[in-house]
């Protein structure tokens, strides 16, 4: 996956103007994901959800409690963005929604 180098890639989301579609509760946030699937900017946004310990809704592609999990797992990471890109299996093979950010 190619992320957007950008400060504003939420201009690039595929989500963008899906609005509360993409925050939906419990097991229908395994179904929004799937929007994530392609996204450009899936670990832009995924690493703002990381840094900023986001508690709520899909982003890039990972539900809250899976956030929760890698956050455990890598409780030492500070900056998300460059472990994503460099070491995209920290995913493992999860995909992936949201952006009216
Ligand atoms: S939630 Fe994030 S990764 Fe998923 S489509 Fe929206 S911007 Fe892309």
């Amino acid at each position: 996956m190619t992320a957007v180098q950008s400060e504003d890639w939420a201009t690039a989301a595929k989500c963008r103007g899906m609005g509360d579609a993409l925050f939906p509760e419990a097991v229908d946030q395994k179904r929004a994901r799937s929007v994530c699937l392609g996204c450009p900017v899936r670990f832009d946004c995924l690493a703002e959800a990381l840094d900023n310990r986001i508690e709520w809704g899909v982003w890039g592609g990972m539900t809250e409690r899976e956030r929760r999990q890698l956050l455990r797992q890598r409780p030492d990471v500070r900056s998300w963005r460059s472990v994503l890109v460099s070491q995209p299996s920290v995913l493992g093979g999860q995909q992936g929604a949201h952006a009216s950010k």
